[in-house]
């Protein structure tokens, strides 16, 4: 296959995550959405699960507001062992519960290879985030699964070291591979994370697979996530992961960075407006 277009990116090829494996780019069917077409695909919810009222209010919210993809960890990996660590199973059985009332499909966090059986059982994507993404057994343990990964950037990692940490997932056989930028670790401390907008347009161009952006972590702040989610779809992501909590002051997680439900329904409308000036699409339900 030629290659010629690739040869002014730094960077080597990558065997299955490269784009010269498949020129065209890779869709993830997600049966409500597919990722990585013309459709910009919207993962929104709180970033930990905490009760019943929550999860569903924000699932209600969001999905009724054109998000595609529940978000919400069970799992929770902090930085401290103190700090709430997620319901854990009982949360993944709320999110099951969200899915049966709303039909829409939900993304949770696996942290633990002794995890992933558990976790594929209620989730419709498993989210590998960006404190494991060099766990290379988990890797393979997820690249043996069948649904979809969505697979965050290491706080700390570089994009070849990133694809290459994507190369594991596919080696196993699972090509269903989101990637996500989240931000990185600068030497500014304004925000929590540097959103490397910059990463979109390499990723692209050095592999197939789709592209999501998370403001949320990305910023740390929810007055800048409107503001980042915009620049994510004029950069050319495919879509958005985004933490939205019914009431952010509350939230036992992340609430600083969370959305209210207000201010994703005023995102959700602003995005539907820049999409097609970049050739994409918001499909927002008609009642909205
Ligand atoms: C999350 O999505 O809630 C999360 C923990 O993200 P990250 O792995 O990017 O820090
Ligand atoms: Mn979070």
């Amino acid at each position: 296959m030629n290659c010629d277009f690739l040869t002014d990116t730094p960077g080597k090829l990558y065997k299955l995550a490269g784009r010269q494996v498949r020129t065209e780019g890779t869709k993830i069917d997600l049966g409500v959405a597919r990722v990585g077409g013309d459709e910009f695909v919207v993962m929104a919810g709180p970033c930990a699960i905490e009760s019943e009222e929550q999860l569903l209010a924000t699932a209600r919210f969001v999905h009724s507001h054109g998000a595609k993809v529940l978000r919400g960890g069970a799992f929770k990996p902090r930085t401290s062992p103190f700090s709430f660590q997620g319901l854990e199973e009982e949360g993944l059985k709320l999110l099951r519960k969200a899915r049966q009332e709303t039909g829409i499909p939900v993304v949770t966090e696996v942290m633990d290879t002794r995890q992933v059986e558990l976790v594929h059982e209620y989730a419709d994507i498993l989210q590998v985030g960006s404190r494991s993404m060099q766990n290379f057994p988990l890797l393979k343990e997820v690249g043996k699964c069948r649904k979809p990964v969505l697979f965050k950037r290491g706080m700390a990692a570089s994009i070849d070291e990133y694809l290459l940490a994507a190369e594991y997932i596919l080696n196993g056989g699972n090509e269903q591979v989101i990637l996500c930028e989240r931000g990185i670790r600068t030497f500014e401390t304004s925000t929590r994370n540097t959103l490397d907008l910059n990463a979109i347009p390499m990723l692209k161009r050095l592999s197939h697979l789709p592209v999501l952006i998370d403001p949320s972590h990305g910023t740390g702040y929810s007055w800048m996530v409107p503001a980042m989610a915009r620049a994510a779809v004029a950069v050319g992501a495919d879509g958005l992961l985004v933490e939205v909590h019914y009431k952010p002051d509350e939230a036992l997680c992340d609430g600083v960075q969370s959305l209210s439900l207000d201010m994703f329904a005023d995102l959700m409308q602003d995005l539907s407006r820049i999409a097609p000036a970049v050739e994409r699409y918001i499909d927002l339900p008609v009642s909205v």
